[in-house]
């Protein structure tokens, strides 16, 4: 039986996580410790609240004290750190709370883990700290070429900034420690129960309301759509076969611009769902400070050395979504207080 401490599990891909493992899995243990800031809603966790093998903590990955708890009450096998602050918008607005959860947050629970895991000659066997990243920490790219895990990191936003550096010292730990340690890269992810915030829920929630859809500057930048049951899949593997110290890109192999995007929606919803939602709800706004033009992942590492691709083609993957935020408008209510956006 494996105990996995998973943070920030009652965000987007950390609850999706958990319900993933959970479903997937008999033989294991979930604690999963969320914040629950506004980004994180127990509404996401419904399904899955009674299972016995699951346990919700509420509290901050800064919390000395707390983790300590959690260590010293628990054997925990696996943390995997998807708690974070991880809207750039709000970074550029208020850049400090994304230095304190995702450098300090991490470095907390990289200390916790080290302080239970660390015996005489090494560390405990089968343990393993794996941090959820992003492709952003490789900054822009021009129309041509890919990210790979060699790629320098150049992050430009404070959100992409912060995922750098606790990149860097979850590396630090594995190259002065050797602790066990995995980093997972992944490009832009979507699906079911994504905060209204993010590109493609927001879009879907306004255009079912007939509200404004804006996009930034030209509506050209490039980013690779993973779906995000894809990438629990990936985050599994490398969990399980992932090489200590490695770092892993994981992508869609899905490149789309914003106005691909939005088109997509658009036409989705005026086919199927309401014929007078068009083309004249898209307004182009000032784009975002420092808005990096393009992202695009090599995933051949993880497809060559463990074995995982992605299922799901966008075409497939976006349906699913856009229909998903219309079946669950009651969950879109809950977690935007109430109101409609
Ligand atoms: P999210 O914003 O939906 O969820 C983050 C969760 O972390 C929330 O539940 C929040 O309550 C919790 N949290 C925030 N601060 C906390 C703290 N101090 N202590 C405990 N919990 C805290 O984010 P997401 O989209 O699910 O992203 C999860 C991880 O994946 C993040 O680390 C993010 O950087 C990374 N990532 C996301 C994407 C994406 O497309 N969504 C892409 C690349 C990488």
């Amino acid at each position: 039986m494996k105990t996995y401490l998973i943070t920030g599990g009652a965000g987007f891909i950390g609850s999706n996580f958990v319900k993933f493992l959970l479903k997937t899995h008999i033989d294991i243990r979930i604690i999963n410790i969320d914040k629950l800031t506004y980004a994180g809603n127990l509404e996401s966790l419904k399904e899955i609240e009674d299972y016995p093998n699951y346990q919700f903590v509420q509290g901050d990955i800064c919390d000395d004290e707390l983790i300590t708890k959690i260590f010293n009450e628990n054997d925990i096998d696996y943390v995997v750190n998807f708690a974070a602050e991880s809207h750039v918008d709000r970074s550029i607005e208020t850049p400090m709370i994304f230095v304190e959860t995702n450098v300090l947050g991490t470095v907390n629970l990289l200390n916790k883990a080290k302080g239970a895991w660390e015996v005489k000659n090494g560390f405990k066997p089968c343990k393993k700290f794996i941090q959820i990243s992003t492709d952003e920490v490789y900054g822009s790219l021009g129309t041509t070429g890919y990210f790979t895990e060699n790629s320098p990191l150049d992050p430009h936003s404070p959100y992409a900034s912060s995922k750098a550096a606790a990149d860097l010292m979850v590396k630090a730990y594995y190259d002065t420690y050797k602790m066990p340690v995995n980093i997972t890269r992944c490009s832009n992810n979507y699906g079911p129960y994504q905060f209204p915030e993010k590109l493609i829920p927001l879009m879907i929630v306004r255009a079912l309301n007939k509200h404004a859809l804006p996009i930034y500057g030209d509506g050209q930048n490039v980013r690779d759509w993973l779906y995000v049951e894809d990438h629990c899949k990936a985050i599994e593997t490398v969990i399980r076969n992932g090489e200590p110290g490695e770092v892993y890109n994981i992508g869609g192999n899905n490149e789309k611009t914003n106005n691909d995007i939005v088109q997509t929606i658009l036409n989705y919803i005026h086919e199927n769902i309401d014929q007078t939602v068009a083309e004249n709800l898209i307004t182009y706004v000032e784009d975002r400070k420092g808005h990096d033009r393009r992202y695009a992942i090599d995933a051949r590492k993880i497809k060559d050395t463990l074995g995982w691709s992605p299922d799901t083609t966008f075409e497939e993957g976006i349906i699913q979504t856009i229909q998903w935020y219309i079946e669950n408008q009651g969950w879109i209510r809950q977690v935007q207080g109430g109101s409609h956006e």
